[in-house]
């Protein structure tokens, strides 16, 4: 294979059940040092953010003066218990039915523009057990079928305050990607006989290239089938469904490669490093979850400094995921950055 080349080709996700094209060979321009705007604003308070201790919110409702996680239903909900009730159609071709949920928001600290990767393990780990508690809370609700939670970092992908918070999505409805990845677990189990997720992690851990970081309950992965340059998935090492399954020690086993994971992020470009993180979870409708396997994913947009990866024609228009890098190359990235370096 000549050279140039190198890092052509097309890889199947099988979660996704749709191939990749990586191009890697386009990527090789040189970087001119000309930086996506740093982000970092050092105030530890801001009295105008909707999200500080002791303001107060565009309800009216003032927050508390919280020490470390402050949870509030939000204020602005993309889902939620007033939306109207709609003469509900499930038949025929075009159907509807009310936008009912509970959307909350999750404070991580009070501290207005610390960087988790700033905190030390143990308030990290509160926030991983509010994402359990919330798990359990809203999910054993009646018509809650869904507890989506999700963090977008960074003005770059749209954050509205740097305030650190992630925000909970409950809904009467299965989010798609699960719903998609069950689909694609179901298939591969009746034509193999095992299971899909078993099957990725073996392959992981075996060629161990791609493998970030790991501890006794948890890894931290970029995967084989990566669509974006950085895109890492955080996996509990049991096979768990959803997060309230997790134990005390998994619980901190997660918050540790969380809080490893975006340390290495935040050291790669020298910022606080962008991203979009999901939790992957089992839907709350009461059906037997067993073969899922519960994963963080995080979807990073920058693929080099002040190079963002924009989803246009092919990924947008045609629906196939275009990479210009090879996950093993940026998995080498990260897993160059000595931590003990870093204060
Ligand atoms: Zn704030």
């Amino acid at each position: 294979m000549q050279n140039e080349f190198k890092g052509w080709e097309q890889r199947w996700h099988p979660l996704r059940e749709e191939w990749i094209v990586y191009a890697a060979h386009r990527n090789q321009r040189p970087w001119d040092g000309a930086n996506e705007k740093k982000e970092t604003t050092a105030k530890s308070y801001d009295e105008k953010c909707y999200l500080c201790p002791g303001n107060k919110r565009v309800s009216g409702e003032m927050n508390p003066n919280y020490s470390d996680v402050f949870i509030f239903d939000n204020d602005h909900p993309v889902v939620g218990p007033l939306a109207p009730d709609v003469c509900s159609s499930e038949a025929g071709l075009y159907k509807k039915k009310a936008a009912k949920g509970i959307a909350r928001v999750i404070c991580y600290n009070p501290h207005h523009s610390i960087n988790l990767s700033q905190l030390e393990l143990a308030a990290v780990t509160k926030v991983v057990k509010a994402w359990k508690d919330q798990t359990l809370d809203l999910g054993e609700r009646e018509d809650i079928n869904y507890v989506l939670i999700f963090e977008n970092k960074g003005e770059i992908v749209g954050t509205s305050s740097p305030h650190p918070h992630c925000q909970v999505y409950a809904t009467n409805f299965p989010f798609q990607h699960t719903v998609q990845e069950l689909k694609a677990v179901e298939s591969y189990k009746k034509e193999t006989k095992r299971n899909l997720f078993d099957d990725i992690l073996q392959e992981e851990l075996n060629d161990g290239s791609r493998i970030i970081c790991e501890n006794d309950h948890a890894v931290v992965i970029l995967p084989y089938f990566a669509r974006y340059a950085y895109e890492c998935w955080i996996f509990p090492k049991r096979r768990c469904s959803s997060m309230s399954e997790l134990t005390e020690e998994e619980v901190e086993a997660i918050a540790d490669m969380y809080r490893e994971l975006i340390r290495r992020y935040d050291a790669l470009y020298d910022m606080p490093f962008p991203y979009v993180m999901s939790i992957y979870q089992a839907p709350t409708d009461g059906k037997n979850y067993d073969d899922y396997h519960l994963h963080l994913v995080f979807l990073p947009p920058l693929r080099q400094p002040g190079i963002k990866k924009f989803p246009a024609g092919p990924e947008i228009g045609g629906g196939n995921f275009m990479s210009d890098t090879l996950p093993e190359e940026k998995a080498l990235e990260l897993q160059n950055i000595n931590l003990e370096e870093i204060s």
